[in-house]
């Protein structure tokens, strides 16, 4: 693969550094293009600068993009890890084919990043709890204004550098229950890790940040009377000892650390169960002493404890607000394997070659 080599690096942050997410970025890119009639060309590594765009190109007028998002991690031994990748590549082409983006050979991507990956790897950092985020993204670049589907895209790969997800850390987080705005509907995109989706959530976003609330606990759009997810996590609950988690509707999106959640817990012989859980179910159990635990799951935040629930104007606390023994468990595990402090029985750590 083509390697255009920068003049000069970027300076990294220096060890200790308090990353948060999302605000540096590696020296390096992957990208390539798709043109119709052509297919993907072009596959290169370049340097990670600016690009000039015409102000018409299409995804900044309708949003026909989507993204992922994953990890890597320094292993031990000196090597890189990344979780579960080609569960990414294969959840992109889904999300590619709900927005009429053409797919990308998922092997070729892999190429791309493992390529990336080992140029850029004094760029993961070794600081508890970090590491190094990986975020694919097509955008439709066809330079026209009507409401198609463009004909060319540009998919590519930026590296960051990042802490914990929130500010927080690792300390129980607020969710309020959003039970006016809506994130997604069966038959809409709710499914596909599509650009709009972020875009029609902020206004939520912002009003439960103002309330001083972390996220907002969506409900499903037509009854505003199951729970869905977070926005950037899927949630579970442990009542009366049973593991809940929504069942994937279409209008959910299909976590990969959800996934990897569910075998572990089955796994360690718990019941986890896949099904439609109301809110009222949910806050009956807190009343009633049976709501044990309730945490997030997602790549960004890992495994992140919910430590209080507010629903109608009612503040509900989850086990005393701290993080409880289930959710402690899963944390070690999927970051023991993640970090390559545990072994892998599933083979979910794709080293890079
Ligand atoms: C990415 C994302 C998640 C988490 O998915 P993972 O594969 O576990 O990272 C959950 N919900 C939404 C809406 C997301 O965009």
């Amino acid at each position: 693969m083509e390697i255009i080599k920068r003049k000069t690096l970027k300076e990294k942050p220096a060890k200790g550094t308090s990353l948060g997410f999302g605000h540096y970025f590696t020296d390096y890119m992957f990208t390539m293009k798709y043109t119709a009639g052509q297919g993907w060309h072009d596959a290169k590594i370049e340097p990670n600068e600016p690009k000039p765009f015409d102000l018409a190109t299409s995804i900044f007028h309708y949003a026909q993009g989507i993204f992922e998002g994953m990890k890597a991690f320094l292993q031990p031994d000196g090597s890189i890890a990344v979780f579960r990748p080609e569960e990414n590549w294969a959840r992109m082409n889904r999300s590619a084919t709900r927005m009429c983006i053409p797919n990308f050979p998922e092997e070729l991507a892999e190429e791309g990043l493992e390529t990336l990956l080992k140029l850029e790897k004094d760029w993961i950092p070794t600081d508890p709890g970090t590491a190094l985020y990986i975020r694919p993204t097509i955008v439709a670049t066809r330079v026209m204004l009507g409401v198609h589907a463009s004909t060319e895209y540009l998919f590519f790969i930026i590296l960051s550098p990042v802490g914990s997800y929130y500010a927080h850390g690792l300390e129980p987080t607020k969710l309020i229950v959003e039970d006016y705005y809506t994130r997604a509907t069966l038959g809409g995109t709710g499914e596909a890790k599509c650009l709009g989706n972020y875009a029609a959530s902020m206004k939520a976003g912002e009003v439960a940040e103002e309330k001083g609330f972390d996220q907002v606990l969506w409900l499903d759009a037509a009854e505003k009377k199951y729970v869905e997810e977070v926005g950037s996590m899927n949630m579970f609950f442990v009542i009366d000892g049973e593991v809940v988690t929504p069942a994937l509707v279409g209008s959910i999106l299909p976590g990969i650390t959800r996934k990897s959640s569910i075998q572990v817990l089955r796994d360690k012989g718990y019941r986890v169960t896949e099904r439609r859980v109301s809110i009222d179910e949910v806050i009956e159990a807190e009343k009633n002493g049976t709501l044990n635990e309730a945490f997030g799951t997602g790549t960004a935040a890992v495994i992140s404890p919910v430590g209080l629930i507010r629903y109608k104007d009612v503040d509900y606390t989850i086990n005393g607000g701290k993080m409880g023994d289930i959710t402690r468990m899963l944390y070690d595990t999927i970051t023991g394997i993640q970090y390559g402090k545990l072994s892998d029985p599933y083979g979910w750590r794709k080293i890079v070659k």
